[in-house]
């Protein structure tokens, strides 16, 4: 089988081969346990999680023990919205979050919702962003904890962070960021943003599937979370449950490359994005952007002027064309939709509905993610396969 090109790294990206290099040895001989405190098996598998703790910290300037190791950014975030409820109670009973937040936080809010809490879902500007200004009037005397993620996973829209954890740290709420799909390349640092928690996840930067972290601030003011699991001391109590060895060292090994490849790869995929933006315009017309506008850029891929959308992130809709046909006809490139399957029929996105995208172009919408082994000629191709089957569905039903 010849396969597509993969373009949907917001979904997941392939493993780094010098991740595998790294898990390797804790798939195989060195298997032990690392809470075994009484022999040299579980003392290796304990050195290797710690080393992995500190090259975590070290992406997001953290300090390794505010590193709590989870499954994946969905318990993340469900540790962090249901943990840092929970644990503020007794102060009030407000959530504050955004309609356009992953649905492992939506989901979160609406279950804490059913446990009593009162939660107040944002609506953002047509680009998919958020004023520092709208959270503030949205925090009450009431409101305990804020989420709103650094970067949306369909439209790449960077949210003014470090202004909303500042404005949440005056008011003495507690503030949580979905960081996944920021990691690696743009700049994330919770010593700069007073941030409280944050989630993230192995296998949006090149690591394995089915291991993540949530950053639990311990300096002051010290965050407290209630655990969402109960058993063993693991993880300071916090996340009990054996440690999954082999996928810590490898997000530990994909943090270390993510932090030495940072700004450069983040250039690179500015500009095989400006590449597949360029292809596309010059050779279809009806091409709508959904989402913040493209930065300025120069031609080494630097920044020109603020940064508001995800270097590997483009999001158009196509006019005059069926969007499941759309997808059908684009058999040799992996790329997402702007469509969710319920379980009862196609529906536009979340996203894309509430930036006001109306419903026929947002099906007819197609997700790229651009990322680290993705080069010029693969963009360069399905620019021409996008092209031709959108030429090829309009001739088919002209307007
Ligand atoms: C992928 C993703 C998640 C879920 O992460 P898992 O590790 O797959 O559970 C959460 N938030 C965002 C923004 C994501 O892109």
């Amino acid at each position: 089988m010849k396969r597509p090109i993969y373009l949907d790294h917001h979904a997941t990206t392939p493993l780094d081969p010098r991740v595998l290099d790294a898990m390797m040895p804790y798939l195989t001989e060195a298997f032990g346990n690392a809470s075994s405190a009484s022999h040299a098996y579980g003392w290796e598998a304990e050195a290797a999680v710690e080393q992995a703790r500190e090259n975590v910290a070290a992406l997001l300037n953290a300090e390794p023990g505010e590193i709590v190791f989870t499954s994946g950014a969905t318990e993340s975030d469900n540790l962090a919205l249901f943990g840092g409820a929970r644990a503020a109670r007794g102060r009030g009973r407000r959530i504050v979050t955004a309609s356009t937040e992953h649905h492992a936080v939506l989901g979160a809010a609406e279950a804490l919702r059913n446990e009593g809490f009162e939660v107040a879902f944002l609506r953002p500007d047509r680009e998919g962003l958020y004023a520092p200004d709208q959270v503030a009037d949205a925090i009450t005397d009431d409101t305990i904890l804020v989420s709103l993620m650094l970067a949306n996973n369909e439209i790449g829209a960077i949210q003014p962070i470090a202004a909303v954890a500042q404005l949440c740290r005056e008011r003495g709420v507690t503030f949580h960021t979905d960081a996944v799909q920021a990691l690696g390349t743009i700049r994330f640092d919770v010593k700069a943003t007073p941030v409280d928690l944050a989630s993230a996840t192995a296998h949006k930067i090149y690591g394995p599937k089915g291991v993540g972290a949530l950053y639990v601030r311990s300096g002051r003011p010290r965050m407290r979370i209630e655990p969402l699991f109960h058993g063993g001391g693991q993880e300071r109590g916090i996340r009990p449950g054996t440690l999954n060895v082999a996928g810590i060292v490898g997000f530990g090994k994909a943090c270390e490359i993510a932090a030495s490849t940072f700004g450069e790869e983040s250039r690179r995929l500015r500009l095989l994005r400006r590449r597949l933006g360029d292809g596309l315009g010059k050779t279809v017309d009806g091409v709508v952007l959904n989402g913040p506008a493209l930065p300025d850029i120069d031609d080494r891929g630097e920044l020109l002027g603020p940064e508001r959308r995800l270097p590997g992130n483009l999001n158009v809709s196509f006019e005059r064309v069926n969007g499941e046909a759309l997808l059908a006809g684009l058999a040799d490139l992996a790329v997402s939709s702007g469509a969710a399957c319920t379980s009862a029929a196609v529906e536009p996105s979340h996203v894309l509905r509430a930036i006001g995208v109306p419903d026929d172009l947002a099906l007819a919408a197609i997700r790229f993610g651009i990322g680290r082994f993705n080069v010029e000629a693969e963009i360069d191709r399905a620019a021409a396969s996008v092209a031709e089957a959108v030429g090829r569905l309009r001739e088919l039903r002209p307007a």
